[in-house]
């Protein structure tokens, strides 16, 4: 099926959801100021020539992204979206948020620059915040800030071998850490690896994929037998003694995989009895999206002994940050480490604004409220939208697995592709995920209402109507 439809196409047919109005953004203040750069076409030409092929764009049609005003952006044409994957889980507070854009201002103006071998109280002074929003007796205090994602993963498994003297690393099936070659190799979703040497003692266990269960068994009747297996991995492939067990408290490029309640518990303590230390990948899961609670790791009730985050901690300034306790960070004084960027004044006041606005306008709140509102609608939407299989996620951070039959259970990847398209051409961007690229994600800015929740599900509904529609059609 052509992904080149005339958008809107199914909407003319005379069925149940097309008698409805069709789904319209919630009205904005916001003005964006009139586009003069280049044409969306110059753009991608420019794209093409002058930048790397690994570039990826989604869409047919590649969209241009010109403006941004909280949850909502514009592009070339002045055509406004619902931002419904905030740029994969980055925008946290808002696109163009005034007191950030203000902080920032301010600083850029003051000094870019001067590195860390020179004192400068915002590095402190975010590390101190950052250290505050961590439960208390956990010892989590001490931090490395970094650039991205990828490179606190890296320094997050060097500190854990430094400091446990071991090698093997633990991680899960499924998982995405990063695209450097280290992190490369913690990562399990073979789209996202080339064939590198990579992975140096890294195990891969199965995940806690309990809609696709790697035993083919049932929850709670598996008796977490995932988690168990573990112990099992320890004795056969490594020595005996593990430097670290890494995951993300829910896997995020993996299509939004949540574990049963009791899992992370149970891998938590077998690692922990062959000596290594347990790293929470927060870089989807941090500061408040999950709305329950600030850290992923809280919903599961474990404690990391070393936290990573990025992506929303500067609300799109890259910034990323690896948090421990004193003892497994000393270590790292044998020799010199050392970062460029890493912890410069503006990078620091972007995330230490971000925290604060986060804090201010009780964010994780809204985002608890508008989630749980926004699942429960989406699970509601399963009754009339067969294509739906699965729908995940805690907060705003939620997946939609698409099937094309629900006791096969066989990846509705084109659906999702076309539902994508479909969607865009709507006004709601969303993204995509899982092995299969059949899982629809969603991860707006943490400040959207209940009214684009509610374009969010009615566009989604139109969207899946209508790809339901066409293939009863073609087929
Ligand atoms: N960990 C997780 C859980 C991620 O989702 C990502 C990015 N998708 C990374 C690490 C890598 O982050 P970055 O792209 O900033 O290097």
């Amino acid at each position: 099926m052509s992904l080149n439809r005339v958008p809107g196409d199914g909407l003319q047919k005379q069925t149940s959801s097309s008698r409805r109005p069709a789904a319209s953004l919630p009205p904005t203040p916001h003005n964006p100021v009139p586009y003069t750069g280049p044409s969306r076409e110059e753009m991608l030409a420019l794209r093409t020539e002058y930048l790397t092929p690994t570039l990826l764009t989604f869409y047919k049609r590649p969209i241009s992204i010109v403006e941004g005003k909280m949850q909502y952006v514009w592009d070339e044409s002045g055509k406004r979206y619902l931002d419904a994957l905030g740029g994969i889980v980055t925008t946290s507070v808002g696109h163009a948020h005034p007191k950030i854009v203000e902080r920032l201002r301010k600083q850029v103006g003051t000094l870019c620059h001067a590195t860390t071998l020179y004192l400068h109280p915002t590095i402190g002074q975010f590390a101190q915040k950052l250290a505050g929003h961590f439960p208390s007796d956990t010892g989590l205090k001490v931090t490395y800030f970094t650039n991205s994602g990828s490179e606190a993963n890296d320094l997050a498994v060097m500190m854990a071998r430094l400091a446990t003297g071991s090698y093997d690393v633990l991680a899960l099936r499924n998982a995405y850490h990063g695209g450097l070659q280290s992190t490369m190799g913690l990562t399990a979703h073979g789209t996202w690896k080339y064939p590198l040497p990579q992975g140096f003692g890294v195990h891969h266990a199965a995940p806690a994929y309990c809609y696709r269960c790697p035993f083919g068994l049932t929850y709670p009747s598996c008796d977490l037998r995932c988690a168990h297996a573990i112990e099992d991995q320890i004795r056969y492939e490594t020595s005996g003694s593990v430097a670290c067990f890494i995951a993300e408290p829910i896997q995020g490029v993996g299509g939004v995989v949540d574990p049963p309640p009791e899992y992370f518990k149970i891998v938590y303590a077998l690692v922990r009895k062959y000596g290594g230390l347990c790293i929470a990948d927060e870089v989807q899961t941090a500061w408040g999206r999950t709305g329950d609670h600030f850290w992923g790791f809280q919903n599961w009730d474990v404690v990391p002994d070393i936290v990573t985050m990025a992506k929303g901690i500067g609300n799109g300034a890259p910034l990323g940050a690896c948090t421990t306790t004193r003892e497994i960070a000393e270590p790292m004084t044998q020799r010199f480490h050392f970062n460029t960027f890493a912890g410069n004044p503006v990078s620091m006041t972007a995330g230490l604004a971000t925290l604060e606005v986060i804090d201010e306008e009780n964010l994780q709140e809204n985002t608890r409220v508008v989630g749980t509102y926004l699942k429960q609608r989406l699970c509601e939407l399963m009754e009339s939208q067969p294509l739906i299989g699965d729908v995940r996620g805690k907060g705003l951070l939620l997946g939609i697995e698409l099937v094309e039959n629900r006791n096969t259970k066989v990846p509705a990847t084109a659906a999702t592709a076309d539902v994508l398209e479909m969607t865009k051409d709507r006004g709601l961007l969303l993204g995509k995920g899982g092995l299969h690229g059949n899982v629809l994600r969603i991860a707006p800015p943490m400040c959207v209402t209940t009214d684009d929740a509610d374009f969010l599900v009615d566009c989604l509904d139109e969207a899946l109507g209508a790809r339901q529609r066409d293939c009863t059609t073609d087929g």
